[in-house]
């Protein structure tokens, strides 16, 4: 997979992976970081090595922008089992975040999704399926009225579930050997952590069914990359080290056209987060009978995707900041655990 790409020698012209979108292979460099030194959180979790640089790549074809070297599949296996767990509280209360108030952000969080949601989803309650949901919190006001719900997780099977009645699996074909499709699936703020997209949309379509409505949300941090598109190499490391795939709304709505989705939204979205509000994007769109087209080529090269993404960035920059004050405005802060929705809150 891409991680071999990660064993390039350090000596060599920085060349770019194909897409992990689209497997397309002529995708271009847009920036690259100066060599990471020894203190960087990329080091420090051995997802790159001192010395080298990260760099930010970009897909004409779909308009993917995505990190390379790809930490190879050991090594964010080992990161997530290993490395993380023991860090997690420690971060959260350095964020002043409490596990319970971590959780009432999140019953907020879903409960308004539920709220604009299930309306697209048709009057009767079914069957969700919520991909890559952890413990499947997201499920809750689904269950609470009325609703299937699924769950499937890497790892989900052991790990313990906020509802006895959610269904959980740790993957795809586990969950359809089991189960009907579902009528809904959901993908809350996975994707940006895969190495292999390609490998989550054939795994993933084979949760739904002609007709399957798709709500897929990740965030929109390509905006917080600072220098992307900047002459000079950037300082160090920029982003979360947890995040591998930067999705602009072109390249979110590629995948789902690659998917063979009829794509009704893609939206800028501000939505509750466990450290408070978030700018994210979201599809929403709905599975076809008819299999996936080819894609459609977005940009004849490099340079006119580096163009256009030049050109485009402050303004999505622009419009996600009003969007962001507009959230902060309508939205009181949720300071306290209390003020989860209690409506929401699945009978046991
Ligand atoms: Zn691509």
């Amino acid at each position: 997979m891409y991680g071999r790409a990660a064993r390039r020698p350090e000596s060599a012209v920085a060349a770019a992976d194909p897409c992990p979108l689209c497997a397309f292979e002529e995708t271009v460099v847009l920036q690259t970081t100066e060599p990471l030194d020894p203190g960087d959180r990329f080091v420090q979790f051995n997802l790159a090595a001192a010395g080298t640089s990260v760099s930010f790549s970009g897909c004409p074809r779909c308009a993917m922008v995505f990190r390379q070297p790809r930490p190879s599949a050991t090594e964010l296996n080992r990161y997530y089992a290993d490395t993380l767990p023991p860090l997690e509280p420690g971060m959260m209360a350095g964020m002043g975040v409490t596990p319970a108030l971590a959780a009432a952000r999140y019953d907020v969080r879903y409960a308004g999704l539920f709220q604009e949601l299930s309306p697209l989803a048709g009057s009767t309650p079914g069957h969700i399926a919520d991909f890559g949901g952890w413990d499947g919190r997201s499920l809750k006001p689904w269950l609470a009225n009325g609703w299937q719900a699924t769950l499937v997780d890497p790892g989900a099977a052991g790990r313990p579930r906020v509802d006895d009645r959610i269904r959980s699996f740790s993957t795809a074909a586990e969950a359809r050997a089991a189960l009907p499709p579902a009528g809904v699936v959901t993908s809350y703020h996975c994707l940006e952590h895969l190495l292999d997209l390609g490998a989550w949309r054939e795994e993933a379509l084979s949760l739904g069914h002609p007709g399957t409505l798709w709500v897929i949300e990740v965030p929109f941090d390509v905006i917080h990359i600072r220098g992307l598109m900047a002459p000079r190499p950037m300082p160090a490391s920029v982003v979360h080290e947890q995040h591998l795939n930067f999705f602009v709304p072109d390249s979110l709505r590629a995948l789902g056209e690659h998917m063979g989705l009829d794509v009704e939204q893609v939206r800028i979205v501000v939505t509750e987060y466990w450290f408070g509000p978030i700018v994210g994007l979201r599809l929403v769109g709905r599975q076809r009978s008819a299999a996936p087209a080819a894609l459609r080529p977005r940009f004849r090269d490099g340079a006119a995707l580096r163009g256009f993404l030049a050109r485009r960035l402050p303004l999505w920059k622009g419009w996600a900041g009003l969007k962001y004050r507009y959230f902060r405005w309508t939205h009181p802060p949720i300071t306290s655990a209390e003020q989860a929705p209690s409506s929401i809150t699945a009978p046991k």
